[in-house]
């Protein structure tokens, strides 16, 4: 066993650690990383955000070609072989984690495989996968990044095969004739799309009123609608309250008012939200403690109770989120160079990759409403749109809140083609303080989806042109 010391030991090597890794490098700092996968690139790029993309990829061509080429005057009648689609997804998977294998040498940073667990202050150990330690590390800055997990509810248990979490469901052999979604949240409603465009019937059991309880409400109804024409099929406003396996399927239980009901299917996708992962870490070792909720707090210098300690990304209180994670793992890495780091958390976007797409950045109307802010609405439709007619992709509209006295954005949200994309001019916009009038006076390309930015702009002050 080694004892090395470096300036920065980072512990888990998602989207938050590796990116922290690779810039504290970058500024001079000898830094180690250690993960337990065996890959690197954590929940984004391993069972998370990339092979999730890839599916909706793979699924939303086979989908179009069955029921838009004919629009187009293309004849195609599609099938698809689940396990190349699966085996592109794996390849990407696999091209892109090793891509941050060469990232780490390519700036230095040391790469340990390994459990790592507080020793002491400034001690951390690498614990192999037969529980003996196979380093000990001194550093003067430890940060925290070891993101989280999927969580479930109490008494459903997650087996892997009748009851799977989203790690499952990107992995799935077949299409399950019935596929059961608990929680119509961002993972219900991106892996539920998915297997409903390859065929399964897919049902979503939600607990709040709406389909993504946390996005502006008029873009919530455009969702659940789009959606429902696609053949999801929605029982809003039900508590889920146990899910029984057997051999023939699953039975789950929810309580709708005052009665209980009873839903079967093939298989249950438990998309209930993620719970912070901080199993096996040590931190009793250190003395630092949890939120009731098992996040572990920090100042907005990212900094834990305890000194040299830090913590960033999905393990801290906040946006579950990639970019996020970046951002805060770009910020302490030049914060513990000496620099300032900084991140704007009322700016970060947020995309559901489903088909129409969601995006937005900024406050809802409902926060809005709630601070007693007073405001301006512009919107503009897709329809409208002459980029959105010639790809036969009109669903949905721009959404941009304005401060009713000074103008400046105050949220923007955008349901339709290429939402995603979209929504970085309105996140740059936003972070320069731009007003709707800034964005409506700049010049936008024709014909291209933008122009629905610059028109939901116009109509702000009621002179959209298209409409
Ligand atoms: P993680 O990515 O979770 O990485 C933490 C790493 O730490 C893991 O690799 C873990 O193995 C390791 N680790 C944990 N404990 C230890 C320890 N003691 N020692 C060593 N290693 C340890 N976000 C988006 O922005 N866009 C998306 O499209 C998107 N899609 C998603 C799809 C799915 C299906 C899921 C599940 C998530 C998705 N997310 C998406 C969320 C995104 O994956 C997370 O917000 C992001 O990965 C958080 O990054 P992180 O670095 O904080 O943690
Ligand atoms: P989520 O918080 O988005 O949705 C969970 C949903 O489950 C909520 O709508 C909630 O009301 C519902 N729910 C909770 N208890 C319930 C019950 N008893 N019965 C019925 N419904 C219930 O969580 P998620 O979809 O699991 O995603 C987890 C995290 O991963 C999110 O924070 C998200 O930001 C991140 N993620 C992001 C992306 C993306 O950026 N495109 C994709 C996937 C995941």
């Amino acid at each position: 066993m080694t004892r090395v010391t470096y300036d920065l030991v980072v512990i888990g090597a998602g989207p938050g650690g590796y990116v922290c890794a690779i810039r504290a490098a970058q500024l001079g700092l000898s830094v180690a990383c250690i993960e337990k996968r065996p890959t690197l690139g954590g929940t984004c790029l391993n069972v998370g955000c990339i092979p999730s993309k890839a599916l909706l990829e793979s699924s939303e061509l086979f989908h179009r070609a069955q029921h838009e080429f004919a629009k187009h005057g293309i004849d195609a009648s599609p099938t698809i072989s689940i396990g190349a689609m699966m085996s592109r997804k794996d390849k990407i998977v696999s091209q892109l984690t090793r891509g941050i294998e060469g990232l780490f040498k390519k700036n230095g940073v040391t790469s340990y495989q390994g459990l790592g667990r507080f020793a002491g202050p400034g001690q951390v150990e690498v614990v192999g996968e037969d529980g003996s330690v196979t380093e000990t590390l001194s550093a003067a800055a430890v940060v925290i990044a070891t993101g989280s997990e999927v969580s479930t509810l109490p008494g459903i248990e997650i087996d892997g095969e009748r009851v799977v979490g989203s790690t499952e469901a990107l992995s799935l052999e077949e299409p399950p004739e019935h596929m059961i979604v608990i929680g119509a949240g961002v993972i219900g409603l991106e892996m539920g799309s998915v297997w409903s465009r390859l065929g399964s019937k897919v049902t979503v059991l939600e607990y709040q009123d709406r389909v993504f309880p946390g996005a502006d409400g008029e873009i919530s109804k455009q969702a659940k609608r789009s959606f429902s024409k696609q053949g999801i099929k929605f029982r809003l406003g039900v508590a889920v309250q146990g899910a029984e396996a057997s051999s023939d399927g699953v039975m789950v239980a929810y309580q709708k008012g005052d009665s209980t009901e009873c839903i079967e299917g093939d298989v249950v996708l438990m998309a209930v939200g993620r719970r912070p992962h901080t199993a096996g870490l040590g931190l009793d070792k250190i003395g630092l403690e949890t939120n009731e909720r098992g996040f572990i707090p920090v100042d907005a210098r990212f900094r834990t109770s305890v000194s040299g300690v830090y913590a960033i990304g999905d393990v801290v209180p906040g946006m579950m989120l990639a970019h996020r994670a970046e951002e805060e793992g770009v910020a302490i890495a030049e914060i513990l160079a000496g620099g300032p780091g900084h991140v704007n958390h009322d700016l970060i976007p947020a995309v559901i990759y489903t088909h129409p797409e969601v995006a937005s950045v900024g406050k809802t109307e409902e926060q809005l409403k709630d601070a007693g802010r007073a405001y301006k609405v512009g919107k503009f439709p897709f329809m409208a749109n002459g980029r959105a007619k010639a790809m036969e992709s009109t669903d949905g509209f721009v959404k941009l809140l304005a401060d009713a006295e000074t103008d400046q954005l105050l949220g923007a949200h955008i349901i339709g083609p290429s939402a995603g994309e979209l929504i970085g001019e309105l996140a740059i916009a936003m972070e320069y303080g731009a007003s709707s009038e800034d964005v409506a006076r700049t010049c936008h390309s024709h014909p291209t989806l933008s122009e629905v930015i610059k028109e939901a702009a116009l109509a702000v002050d009621g002179r959209a042109l298209h409409i």
